[in-house]
């Protein structure tokens, strides 16, 4: 027979799948020799077999719950019902994981018109025992019967104002007993049956309850916003009840051992005296601080401060911990490990291994990387209070104030003045990019994550919402509106990219910092981890950001913002609209020393680390102008000016641009594509970076580039462009008398790529699995066409687990990454591999890329520190195996 119940001493910490945390650590606490009230614990299967028979308790379930009763009262010395010695019970909720307040618990249960009065004589205090009654009948009604505890309360409150009480301490036995008839007719007349006197039907009811609760409207919220899959279940604790609410010698508490949002080692937490469990957490009566509670109850509180170092260092961590005094006696009730901000965890784990509880080990798994997150950008100070304005996409993190602007030369200009800005635009395009560079940050009323924008943005570290649809924006008069409130050009306003919050005005902020904690714990993960981590960087600051956060060199640099800047983009464009060979090489031999400055910064600043360097990938129309706008300039001008020379020039580029147009970019004229067409441009990009490498080289600087082509999804491809980058490579040497060390690799993006990977690696010294494209090709999705038509749908219908975006789709994208890596390296065994894109700044991705043998992530510099720590994570959880 399967056994569903586990009385407290049949247990451990170590079950908390079959008993829930709070159940395994009531088991712990009590193993150990903490005073926990004795009880015992209904396991999550059996909240599976409730589910799985239609909501029905099986009969093998109430035998189980019967017999553990039995002992129960043994034990206890105490009978549930009995008119002598009444036991008293709770019935706690209590799953996997823990979900504070999610699902419902019952105290004081056991409780009728005859156990009332045996618990008033015994304990010498009939108002303590009707106050109990009525707060059971309050409880059990709401939770088991679901009558509103507003009828109660309300029905309390009349009470109150009938006899001009102000508060409960004020009613007597005699007002209690008044109270509970009234709330027996609520519950008549709400459910037309009598409230159940039976206490066995009463723990049933419980039970069934708790199951139930599982299921609940805000339980199902929780675990969707927490990942936590829904066919756990609940596990059911049975407690015999401690009284905080017998006098003054009574109370009842929650404390931290450590301050959760600082890490400070100091008990942080509070009380009432005289209170039930649920008080406290109610808010009627306002609570102490834990520390009064050694001036109130000396001996208490230093046994309490006992126990919260003997859990701490039991569990080895933060806990957060309930307890009740019943005359004198200490309680506890429960333990967990205390949720914290992201700033507590790090000081937490990094003085846990000064003061020995934890080795550096055990400290590294302690902090969720996912939460470092909060640190790195600047953020709002939350303790001050603030409204908010509208919502948007949340495209890139990070806290902002500034005036806003509406366009990128008003953005340009107010910077240089030692202004601070915030750009605003239905959306950005290669002509914002001054703007964007300029502004603190951007907002924008279309576009997706992966809008310009955004893109741009987050590339930059800069604060960025995008797609906020609720903002009316009017370029002509300079305001945007949301409803009735106008904001306009130069007002100020405060925005947060990692919600996608705008608020009016000024909200102070808390800067950014690697802490000195921070940077020890980072180092033991730097000790520990095997895979490499690089960033993502295009330009020299963000290179340098990148060195300053630990990265080992740039993962991927990306050519082509370096070209959208606002004096190369006509050269650029000179470059596309070249009607003849001759011609784009003018345009392409004014833009290679401009390359090569930027490589030769970037270089620098990378001091030999290395550094793959991604030739053009985008389609050329993204450098021209929109075709929509030109449509309308061209109409304009056929009106007002039909003889003008702009004329001709803009209907020339309207030509142009419709030439280029594609009906899916995405898969268009892209990429290597590009170059296969146009060998010149890449030979331009390749030759810019050997003569910054050369040139570097001489003046005895180390260098370390990596030259890698993109889209590649045959082999040919790769061959010819290596080809390209080969000679170029050669004249350059040529040239210079400089021997030149660089490799040349492909991004794997395209399915076909990785499948043939035996094959592409004969030409690859490396391979970059860009795996943002890559799930794009692998599902089919455009990105943005997903995220804002039905990717949502799918995540919560439950048809995808994860935006496959955000969490490397392991199935399916990472099976192609795993064939790539190991055909690749079946041709090429010293093949380095290594991804970039967003998966590389995600832990578990990251953890998946440990497992599969590459040997880098690369992910935006921000997300180095984070990354680093969930690398060492990956090492230490595999040795721990
Ligand atoms: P939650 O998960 O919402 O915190 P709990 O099951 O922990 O719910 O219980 C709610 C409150 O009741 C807590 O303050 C707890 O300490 C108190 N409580 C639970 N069981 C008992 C008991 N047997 N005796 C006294 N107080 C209890
Ligand atoms: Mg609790
Ligand atoms: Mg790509």
């Amino acid at each position: 027979m399967d056994k569903l119940v586990y009385m407290f001493d049949e247990g451990q910490s170590g079950m908390k799948e079959t008993l829930g945390g709070k159940g395994a650590n009531l088991a712990e606490m009590t193993r150990i020799g903490l005073p926990v009230p004795y009880g015992f614990t209904i396991s999550t299967q059996a909240c599976n077999t409730y589910y799985d028979s239609n909501k029905k308790l099986t009969g093998t379930l109430e035998d189980q719950v019967l017999q553990s009763l039995e002992k129960l009262e043994k034990r206890t010395g105490k009978k549930l019902g009995d008119t002598n010695h009444p036991l008293l019970v709770s019935v706690r909720s209590g799953a996997v994981f823990s979900m504070p307040g999610m699902m419902d618990t019952v105290l004081n249960l056991g409780m009728n018109d005859k156990t009332v009065e045996a618990i008033g004589s015994l304990t010498n205090n009939p108002r303590f025992a009707y106050d109990s009654y009525r707060r059971f009948i309050q409880m059990f009604s709401d939770v088991v019967l679901e009558v509103d505890v507003y009828f109660f309360e309300q029905y309390l409150e009349k009470h109150k104002e009938k006899k001009g009480y102000t508060s409960d301490p004020q009613l007597s036995a005699d007002d209690w007993k008044e109270v509970i008839e009234g709330y027996k007719e609520i519950v008549k007349t709400h459910t037309k049956r009598s409230f159940p006197e039976d206490p066995k039907q009463q723990l049933f009811l419980a039970i069934q309850s708790v199951f139930d609760s599982w299921n609940n409207q805000r339980a199902i919220i929780y675990r969707r916003l927490n990942k936590i899959p829904g066919h756990l279940g609940t596990a059911v604790n049975i407690q015999s009840m401690v009284f905080g609410n017998m006098g003054d010698d009574s109370g009842t508490g929650v404390a931290f051992t450590r301050d959760p949002s600082t890490g400070e080692s100091l008990l942080y937490g509070e009380y009432l005296i005289n209170a039930q469990g649920e008080d406290v957490v109610a808010g009627i009566r306002t609570p102490q601080p834990i520390h009064t509670l050694e001036k109130d109850m000396p001996d208490v509180f230093k046994q309490f401060v006992e126990t919260c170092q003997r859990l701490e260092s039991h569990y080895g961590d933060m806990q957060d911990i309930e307890f009740t005094v019943e005359r004198g006696n200490l309680f506890i009730l429960q333990t967990r490990n205390g949720k914290r901000t992201a700033q507590a965890a790090i000081r937490i784990a990094v003085e846990m291994v000064e003061e020995g509880i934890l080795n550096k080990k055990e400290a590294l798994l302690r902090v969720d990387p996912d939460q470092l997150n909060q640190l790195l950008h600047q953020r709002i100070d939350d303790t001050f209070e603030f409204k908010k304005l509208v919502k948007g996409l949340p495209a890139s993190p990070g806290a902002a104030t500034g005036q806003v602007v509406f366009d990128s030369d008003d953005a340009e200009l107010l910077h240089q003045e030692g202004k601070k800005v915030i750009l605003v635009r239905p959306e950005t395009t290669p002509d914002d990019i001054h703007g964007i560079v300029s502004a603190e940050a951007v907002v924008t009323s279309r576009g997706g994550m992966t809008s310009h924008a955004a893109v741009v943005a987050r590339g930059m570290g800069k604060a960025c919402i995008c797609g906020c649809e609720g903002l009316k924006i009017d370029l002509k008069n300079k305001e945007f509106r949301v409803g009735d409130t106008v904001v306009r050009y130069l007002d100020t306003i405060t925005i947060d990219g990692g919600t996608g919050e705008i608020m009016l005005g000024e909200i102070p902020m808390i800067a950014p910092e690697l802490s000195k904690e921070f940077q020890i714990l980072l180092s033991w993960a730097d000790d520990e981890r095997t895979l490499g981590v690089r960033a993502n960087a295009d330009n020299p600051e963000d290179a340098a950001k990148a060195l300053e956060f630990g990265a080992g060199g740039i993962g991927l640099c990306r050519t082509e913002h370096m070209f959208m800047d606002s004096k190369r983009i006509p050269i650029v464009q000179q470059m596309i609209l070249a009607e003849s060979f001759e011609e784009r090489m003018v345009a392409l031999d004014q833009l290679l020393p401009m390359q090569q400055s930027d490589f030769t910064k970037i270089l620098e600043v990378m001091k030999g680390h290395p550094v793959t360097i991604r030739l053009l990938d985008p389609p050329l129309h993204e450098f021209l102008p929109d075709k929509e706008e030109l449509i309308v300039d061209v109409t304009k001008l056929q009106i007002t000016d039909p003889g003008s020379p702009e004329l001709k020039e803009k209907e020339f580029l309207l030509r142009k641009v419709r030439q280029l147009d594609e009906f899916n970019p995405m898969l268009g004229h892209r990429g290597c594509r590009l170059g296969m067409v146009y060998p010149e441009i890449y030979t331009m990009q390749a030759k810019a970076i050997f003569y910054a490498a050369s040139d570097l080289k001489s003046k005895g600087i180390n260098v370390n580039p990596e030259v890698m082509i993109p889209l590649v999804g045959d082999v040919n491809e790769l061959k010819a462009m290596r080809q390209v980058v080969v000679e170029a490579a050669k004249e350059v040497v040529e040239e210079t008398g400089h021997e030149i060390d660089y490799t040349v690799g492909t991004m794997i993006e395209i399915p076909r790529a990785a499948l043939t990977a035996d094959k592409i690696a004969e030409e690859a010294d490396f391979f970059s699995f860009g795996t943002n494209d890559l799930t794009q090709t692998t599902f089919g999705f455009s990105r943005d066409d997903a995220e804002s038509k039905f990717l949502q749908h799918y995540i919560d219908e439950g048809t995808l687990a994860e935006n496959p975006f955000m969490v490397l789709d392991q199935e399916g994208v990472g099976k192609l990454v795993e064939t790539g890596v190991t055909l690749g390296r079946q041709t090429k065994p010293t093949l380095k591999t290594g991804i970039c894109g967003e998966h590389g700044g995600e832990k578990s991705s990251i953890q998946f890329c440990f497992e599969k043998g590459l040997d880098y992530v690369s992910c935006s510099p921000y997300r180095v520190p984070l990354a680093r720590l969930a690398a060492a994570q990956a090492t230490v959880s595999n040795n721990t195996k």
